[in-house]
């Protein structure tokens, strides 16, 4: 018994399966994260190879078997040339299909993320400079965390909910995930030195809001992120 499916969908990540055959891990708008099986695309023969690139927007059928699913068409919506023309767009969507299989799971549908990763993609095809292109990255990585239900703690002190001044250095902890005044920090280098005009920048992202960021403050929330995906895909 084999059901057929149709449904559009982002390559996150791909890997190779015997000899000739191959796996791919899709975010699609019906389904959420799913693995497909693709049948001989590696052979030059395949027709199923065309738009078989991670980030690339596309039209994907397929049968459901017992076991797994079976790529059975797949033809390119948006290959995102202008991505592709640049070397640190490609870069940055990579990162963030990479971000976007890292945190989530399988075979859960959410509109919300489909649209996130979607809107980012066309967005950064539109951008007009490496500078954009990071910004429309932070804004893309700060919502994604909140929408799967990552929220950090951002508006007190985790430890003693102490409110945090403007002129007061604290720390981003991403094991706890919030920030920690320096009315309660203690020696541990997990934590990573921020201040509240950053948090303040980075509550604006969450939120979907555009802001123009200097290069510095870009770097370390991206930083911030980084230690955070890195938690959370540990646990
Ligand atoms: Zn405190």
């Amino acid at each position: 018994m084999f059901s057929r499916f149709k449904t559009e969908g982002i390559l996150l990540n791909s890997f190779d399966s015997g000899e000739s055959d191959r796996f791919f891990i899709v975010y699609t708008a019906d389904f959420g994260k799913i693995r497909v099986f693709a049948k001989s695309i590696r052979k030059s023969s395949s027709k199923l190879r065309f738009g078989a690139n991670n980030f690339f927007l596309n039209s994907i059928e397929f049968i459901e078997g017992k076991k797994k699913r079976t790529l059975t068409d797949i033809q390119t919506i948006n290959n995102y040339k202008r991505i592709r023309q640049s070397l640190y767009s490609s870069a940055l969507a990579l990162k963030a299909c990479e971000d976007l299989d890292i945190l989530t799971k399988e075979e859960e549908k959410d509109d919300g993320l489909w649209s996130l990763i979607k809107d980012f993609l066309s967005k950064l095809d539109e951008s007009k400079n490496d500078k954009e292109a990071f910004s429309l990255y932070l804004k893309f990585i700060w919502p994604l965390f909140s929408l799967l239900g990552y929220e950090p703690d951002l508006n007190s002190c985790l430890s003693c909910n102490g409110e945090i001044s403007l002129a007061e250095k604290i720390y981003f902890s991403a094991g706890e995930g919030g920030v920690v005044g320096s009315c309660c920090v203690d020696s541990d280098n997990q934590k990573r030195a921020t201040d509240k005009r950053e948090i303040d920048l980075i509550k604006k992202m969450i939120k979907g809001g555009l802001e123009e960021i200097d290069s510095g403050t870009k770097e370390n929330i991206k930083s911030i992120s980084e230690d955070y995906i890195k938690h959370l895909s540990s646990r």
